[in-house]
């Protein structure tokens, strides 16, 4: 089958998925989009009893039409085997009257992990026949915290690619620093900047941008740049299949009928992992709902309430970092697809973003939005209030992001019968002293000791991948200001 994707802001480049992936972002800017989604349907009653990798093959190959079917089998188990701690892969757990689907059962301990764990697999299958076999990838990143260690952990070791991260130096957690300075495999790159997180993302971008540098390094290297955030099409979609397994398990247990309707409460940041319900939707799934539950960085809230979205404000560090996001680059694809494709519209809306710092929708495109997707958000009390709350109610621990969304499914009014599934994007020990003090514990000493107390307190275990990390080998050190990120990016291409 052809499909093919073009940018949300113009369709004159028509690639397959496959150079849609390779190549992350689409020459305008915009993001890649096709037009068939959704053309071919998911039968969700196919899917009940299936296992999970069963259901991803099905999903996968709805959206993906020209990888093949052995192709997408190869994928789907290097990427979700035994390196899962749950062999259910995003199992859903009952919370009070509702229900919790959780995504962080993987290697990093964050959801990134499932989208992370299949992206080197489709990359590994993206060059073309016709190209030199000796092409490679780097993939470069700058990461918040959850990309990077999610992104390092898929891609090392990976044949043909290299993957270089940035981070910004003192603004990640310990334990997420020590994810990634600890990093193994021989085709990886690990480096702190001077600057947040919005200043290394942006010379990122300018390196991307760089022709004389890409140039260069196709010429001598036979290397292309690519990258592993969440715009890439390859990340978005392995997401999808996560709202048809929460789906099936809620028929699997007698909870739902094939048909019902549920809603589904997200913690979001970049769009991308509600964005990934709302592709299932099209799909057929019966989702009734979609709530965007934000941090105090609630710039989505505003959007979805006034139908404008305004960049220009303060941006606050809180304790849920990977939602710490003034620019939400998945938001556009919605906006392609609720305007029924509207490339004109979405041109004119990202131009104003960036000439204005600001955009705002026409009326009856906001009504239309706001038919299925709901919003809430939490400031840092509120999200200490929802660990705690959580932990009385339930006796189930969360994670700061996670909590985000505990406060919205609790601000929401339970007026129907539509069972509600949040979705848990991060385990609570990866941000250790954050959960502790919420819970009244003794937060003195290192964030291992944080970790023994949670267990303690709550009898639960760490994960093995995060209470490990305490003797594991630093291996990266090097911190260097963002005008010397162009030159690292090269020496490491240089090096693969
Ligand atoms: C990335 C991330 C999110 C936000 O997901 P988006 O796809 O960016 O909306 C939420 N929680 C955690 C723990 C994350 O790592």
């Amino acid at each position: 089958m052809n499909t093919t994707f073009h940018s949300t802001r113009g369709t004159s480049e028509q690639l397959t998925s496959r150079q849609a992936i390779r190549q992350g972002l689409a020459d305008d800017g915009g993001l890649f989009v096709t037009d068939d989604l959704g053309k071919q349907k998911v039968d969700v009653a196919t899917l009940v009893g299936k296992s999970y990798q069963d259901m991803a093959r099905t999903v996968l190959g709805a959206l993906l039409p020209d990888f093949s079917a052995s192709e997408l089998d190869e994928c789907v188990s290097a990427a979700y085997g035994s390196q899962w701690l749950d062999s259910a892969i995003t199992p859903l757990k009952p919370l009070g009257d509702d229900y919790i689907l959780e995504l962080f059962n993987g290697p990093t301990s964050a959801f990134k992990d499932v989208a992370l764990q299949i992206l080197p697999q489709f990359m590994a299958r993206t060059s073309s026949a016709e190209s030199s076999t000796n092409e490679k990838v780097m993939v470069l990143t700058a990461t918040s915290g959850d990309t990077g260690k999610a992104a390092l952990a898929g891609f090392a070791d990976t044949p043909g690619t290299g993957i270089t991260v940035f981070y910004p130096e003192g603004k990640v957690s310990e334990i997420q620093r020590l994810q990634m300075t600890t990093q193994t495999g021989s085709n990886v790159n690990v480096c702190a900047v001077k600057g947040n997180f919005d200043d290394a993302q942006t010379a990122v971008k300018r390196i991307f941008g760089d022709k004389d540098l890409a140039t260069k390094l196709e010429a001598g290297n036979s290397v292309s740049l690519s990258s592993a955030n969440s715009i890439n099409v390859g990340r978005l979609v392995p997401q999808v299949v996560y709202y048809f397994s929460a789906y099936t398990q809620l028929v699997e247990r007698g909870v739902i009928k094939i048909g019902d309707e549920v809603g589904f409460i997200v913690p979001t940041g970049n769009f991308g992992d509600i964005l990934a319900g709302y592709y299932a939707k099209k799909l057929g799934l019966p989702v009734g709902g979609l709530t965007v539950a934000s941090d105090r960085n609630n710039v989505l809230f505003d959007f979805l309430t006034t139908g404008t979205y305004n960049r220009e404000r303060p941006f606050y560090e809180t304790t849920s970092p990977s939602m710490d996001i003034l620019v939400s680059s998945n938001l556009e694809r919605m906006l392609y697809y609720m305007s029924d494709g509207d490339t004109k519209l979405i041109r004119g809306l990202m131009d104003d973003l960036q000439d204005k710092g600001s955009f705002t929708i026409p009326e009856a495109l906001l009504k239309r939005i706001r038919g299925l997707f709901s919003c809430g958000w939490a400031d840092e009390d509120q999200v200490s209030q929802a660990i705690t709350d959580c932990w009385n109610a339930n006796h189930y621990v969360i994670d700061p992001h996670t909590a985000c969304g505990y406060h919205a499914l609790a601000q929401m009014p339970r007026e129907t019968v539509t069972p509600r599934v949040l979705l848990s994007t991060a385990s609570p020990y990866k941000f250790p002293r954050v959960v502790g003090k919420a819970l009244g514990l003794d937060t003195t000493g290192t964030d291992f000791d944080c970790m023994d107390r949670l267990s303690e307190a709550t009898g639960t275990t760490a994960p093995k991948n995060l209470r490990g990390l305490e003797h594991a080998a630093e291996r990266f050190t090097d911190v260097i200001s963002i005008d010397e990120m162009p030159g690292y990016a090269r020496n490491a291409s240089q090096q693969l």
